[in-house]
């Protein structure tokens, strides 16, 4: 129960707006219950009036007000499931896209120690277990209050001491619904576990069908499926299980419920207390009754459900980015000139014991190129992740401008960044969009400029709708160069005052390589470039540069950061 409050004191508020039409769908259903209540007083009346005593002319006015109530009910029972339905997706609405926003605030080492599929799986089925529960759920539950209220209320008016009888089954239809419900739960969490495993696998091996194909191993993810999909099965059997023996479970107690009825009532209706009409009528009470009471048990099923759903999004939800804006952070007047100062920087991963930068000192200033290499591992990625404060140094300053970047709000110092990653990031739209994501609102002729001066406009001409040919999912159906021509085109229309390459000929052939340095320079010239590179062919003779990493000792890593002597940094 704990839990439930949980629940609602995180969710509840994201149902403001939609508040309305909740309590419009509960206010519907209950018009729609009462109508029925109606109904059946109505088919009592019919039954002693003009069944009983075969007078047709009594038929008439109780049929039409039936048929009246019925009409009213069929109505208010339709607005009320629509608003309902409306309130339920816009309220699923909100909560996806604020949770989406919560994970876009997360620093990438989220995402590096988190399966994607899973990931997934949390933003779509977990959070419709949620709306299950504090949405359409908390709106089935009052109406369904309401009806038990009713239907109870109308029996036990007919023959309160028959009533009294028959009620005295109710704790037995809650304990049942009771032992269910603890033992969904479980299931139900083992069911949401599963299905992101299971998500994870698939988004994986879809992601690698290249590799999985080339290495000839479209079996072994098979079976990587097939595992994870028995595991669902399992878990899935256990609430099906579940879920079927509830329902036989209930009709058997139902069944004794209304063999006592006939029983009690043949006794009552001998003795002149109650009619045929009047029995009739408490059946078709109680034949309401349960099914709500019943929905009251299904209602805890959903629960569980719920519960294990939003366990698995509170996770994110509280999740924090590993930096955040200090309050102090001021922000950045005008654009950055692209100084950059690493003051002693020294750097752990969290996770990790050893550090993986130590006492890095460096300057890059506007208009000048510093180069960055070292062994794989040695840190030369991390290094660009302290730049745009995707971690904070554990020790030392990075500066901008003088301004040490802890004292910048983060989406400032990014604006005046730009990374050409060594895996350019594409986007499933066509080439416009991509060159485009650079800058939001740039025009059709910024665009083009970008892609002049990335060399890659005349390629973009030779494809079948121009600009506006789809990429392909991340850019599949480009060459290597092409990506990476599109990615400096995105780079140049962004025109940050701070570049970082990131091993940008990595997976080029010599002569696509050198197609792509043109466009480089053009994308460097008046900028602070950080080239960061294992490949010494890219490093100009005479270029300021950092080696990082070195050999391990004990153990640890020595980082060496030194100026060639007599070398000032490199005008671009
Ligand atoms: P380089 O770019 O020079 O190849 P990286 O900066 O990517 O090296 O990595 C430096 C070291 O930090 C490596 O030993 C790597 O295993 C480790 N590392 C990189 N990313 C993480 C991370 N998110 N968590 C823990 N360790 C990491």
């Amino acid at each position: 129960m704990v839990l439930i409050r949980e629940i609602f004191r995180r969710f509840w508020p994201y149902t403001r707006g939609v508040r309305a039409l909740f309590m419009a769908g509960v206010a519907l259903a209950i018009v729609a219950a009462v109508c029925e209540v109606g109904a059946i007083w109505l088919f009592g009346l019919i039954t002693d009036e003009v069944l009983s005593r075969r007078d047709l002319g009594a038929f008439w006015i109780p049929a039409l007000i039936w048929l009246g109530l019925s009409v009213v009910a069929g109505l208010v029972s339709f607005a009320g499931a629509y608003a309902t339905a409306l309130g339920a997706q816009r309220f699923l609405l909100r909560l996806r896209d604020e949770v989406f926003s919560h994970v876009q605030t997360l620093t990438p080492d989220f995402f590096d120690n988190r399966r994607l599929g899973d990931l997934m799986a949390r933003l779509t089925d977990d959070i419709e277990a949620i709306e299950e529960l504090v949405g359409s759920g908390l709106v089935r539950l009052l109406t369904t209050i309401a009806s038990v209220i009713f239907f109870a209320g109308a029996a036990f008016y007919i023959r309160w001491d028959l009533a009294l009888v028959t009620f005295a089954m109710i704790p037995v239809f809650l304990f049942v619904s009771k032992g269910f419900a603890s033992k969904f739960r479980g299931a139900a969490a083992r069911e949401r576990l599963s299905n992101g495993a299971m998500n994870s696998v698939i988004e994986e091996s879809l992601a690698n069908q290249s590799l999985v194909q080339a290495y000839n191993r479209q079996e072994t993810e098979a079976g990587r499926l097939h595992a994870e999909g028995s595991i669902w099965l399992r878990a899935n059997m256990a609430q099906a299980w579940l879920s079927a023996l509830y329902g036989p479970v209930v009709q058997v107690i139902e069944t004794i419920c209304l063999l006592v009825i006939i029983g009690f009532g043949a006794w009552e209706i001998a003795a002149g207390r109650l009619t045929i009409g009047g029995l009739l009528a408490f059946a078709a009470y109680l034949a309401y009754l349960y099914p709500a009471v019943q929905n009251l048990g299904q209602i805890a099923l959903t629960v569980s459900e719920a519960a294990a759903g939003s366990d698995r999004v509170i996770e994110i939800l509280r999740a924090r980015p590993a930096v955040t804006d200090r309050d102090t952070a001021a922000p950045m007047t005008s654009r950055s000139r692209g100084q950059i100062d690493f003051v002693g920087v020294d750097f752990t991963y969290p996770n990790r014991t050893s550090p993986t930068l130590r006492n890095l000192s460096f300057s890059v200033g506007p208009g000048e190129l510093v180069v960055c290499t070292g062994p794989s591992g040695a840190g030369k990625s991390t290094l660009t992740k302290l730049l745009l404060r995707f971690y904070d140094p554990t020790a030392g300053q990075i500066l901008l401008d003088g301004v040490d970047i802890r004292d910048l709000p983060h989406r400032a110092l990014r604006d005046n960044i730009t990374v050409l990653q060594q895996e350019n990031l594409l986007f499933s739209g066509t080439v416009r969009d991509n060159i485009a994501y650079g800058r939001p609102g740039a025009t059709m002729d910024d665009v083009v400029r970008a892609a002049v001066m990335a060399d890659v406009h005349a390629f973009i001409g030779t494809l079948p709708q121009g600009y506006d040919t789809p990429i392909g999912q991340r850019g599949r159906l480009m060459s290597g160069g092409q990506r990476q021509r599109i990615a400096i085109a995105r780079a140049i229309l962004r025109d940050a005052p701070v570049l970082v390459l990131d091993e940008p000929m990595t997976g080029l052939d010599s002569s696509t390589a050198a197609r792509i340095m043109e466009p480089l320079r053009r994308l460097m010239s008046g900028r602070t470039t950080i080239l960061i590179t294992h490949d010494l062919r890219l490093i100009p003779e005479t270029a300021h540069t950092i080696v990082l990493g070195a050999p391990r000792r004990h153990g640890r890593m020595r980082v060496r950061a030194f100026r060639r002597r007599g070398v000032t940094p490199r005008p671009v």
